[in-house]
């Protein structure tokens, strides 16, 4: 029977991808429904908790932020361990951050828990009209790591909550 506070599953997700693409912003939006126009890459966010129901199971998902370390364009083995999910987020106006996703890409395979762990790409700041990267060319290159790939606004919160949703599906989906 199910009573408050009970889930079906624990899931812990990490998101991934260059300083200033907005992680923490994607965190913050889809925990707390809040955003920040100026946010202080400093203080970042260690990781949140938030519970979802998807294809009618309860999955509590302990979402995980960088802090800002990847500003050193690595991150510690500690963040990797145990990860069932990983968000890899380029900003769409950007081209640096989505030409940076094969090195995130080989950095992840380096870990053996990441490697049957499900990925996500999500594409992040739509609402900008700057865009440098394509939907075709996002998803191309989603295609060819066998990812899914979703456009989002952590602003306007488009595509915010399916993009978690579907991370979570990929990894009910994964044997
Ligand atoms: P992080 O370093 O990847 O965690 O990125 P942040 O979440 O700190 O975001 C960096 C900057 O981009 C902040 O000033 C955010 O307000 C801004 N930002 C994040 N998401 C969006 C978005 O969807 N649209 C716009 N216009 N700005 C965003």
């Amino acid at each position: 029977m199910a009573y408050a506070g009970s889930f079906d599953h624990l899931f812990k997700v990490l998101l991934i991808g260059d300083a200033g693409v907005g992680k923490s912003s994607l965190l913050l939006r889809f925990t707390d429904d809040s955003f920040e126009e100026h946010m202080a890459s400093t203080i970042g966010v260690d990781f949140k908790v938030k519970t979802v129901v998807v294809g009618g199971k309860t999955a509590k998902l302990t979402i995980w932020d960088t802090a800002g370390q990847e500003r050193f364009r690595t991150l510690t083995s500690s963040y990797y361990r145990g990860c069932h999910g990983i968000i890899l987020v380029f900003d769409v106006n950007e081209r640096e951050t989505f030409n940076h996703l094969q090195q995130w890409l080989e950095e992840l395979d380096m870990y053996a828990t990441v490697q049957n762990a499900a990925k996500l790409l999500v594409g992040n700041k739509i609402d900008l009209q700057q865009r440098e990267v394509t939907v075709e060319e996002a998803t191309a290159f989603a295609r060819k790591q066998a990812m899914m790939y979703v456009e989002v606004s952590a602003k306007t919160r488009a595509g915010v909550r399916q993009a978690f949703e579907e991370v979570v599906q990929k990894i009910l989906d994964t044997p």
